[in-house]
């Protein structure tokens, strides 16, 4: 199949990678598996701003795995990594590589390329190493000048835009942390 794979770690990060990659002709699907998130109402909530993205832009959404997969909290998987963000990285690239060999994609790239705050040189190597594993292809792109670009545009459009990374520490460290507690309780 022709087609690129884009894991879309969340709404407000896949707005720009997706318009770049229309822009360049690219056919994609938008891939969905991000157990990280915690709880599961911010996954849920992460999970519709995405549908929200993908019928914006008139592509398929493929959705996988739940916010709690078991290996998140595995002890041994975890014991295994320098840094529980490697072990983030691993678990979803892992997914995203093994999908897109399984389904003949020409090749995966990630909208986690797209953010200053993530630790991109190690999403690369993970990604790279993930492709030689399963046999396909990762497509490079460092989407990282259009992080305004795409946080302007989704905040246009309406989109939830989070104030924490995913997991339950990023929520413990966030400077919004009570304010994020409040919402969940009044939702
Ligand atoms: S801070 Fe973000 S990248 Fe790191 S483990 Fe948590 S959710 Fe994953």
């Amino acid at each position: 199949m022709d087609k690129l794979l884009l894991h879309c770690c969340c709404g407000p990060c896949s707005m720009y990678p997706i318009s770049f990659l229309k822009s360049k002709n690219t056919e994609l699907d938008m891939f969905w598996f991000n157990p990280n998130i915690h709880p599961e109402f911010e996954w849920k909530r992460r999970l519709d701003n995405l549908r929200i993205v993908a019928s914006y832009y008139n592509e398929e959404l493929i959705e996988v795995g739940s916010s709690l997969e078991s290996y998140w909290m595995d002890c041994q998987f975890l014991s295994s990594f320098n840094s529980r963000c490697e072990m983030c990285y691993d678990m979803r690239i892992d997914m995203v590589a093994e999908y897109c060999a399984s389904h003949d994609y020409r090749a995966f790239t990630t909208t986690l390329l797209v953010s200053p705050y993530q630790n991109h040189e190690e999403i690369v190597r993970i990604a790279n190493e993930k492709a030689k594993k399963y046999g396909t292809k990762f497509e490079y792109h460092d989407f990282r000048d259009g992080y305004r670009t795409g946080q302007d545009m989704a905040r246009e459009i309406g989109l939830y835009r989070q104030k924490y990374c995913g997991c339950i520490l990023s929520l413990e460290e966030s400077k919004y942390r009570d304010k994020i507690l409040k919402s969940f309780e009044e939702a």
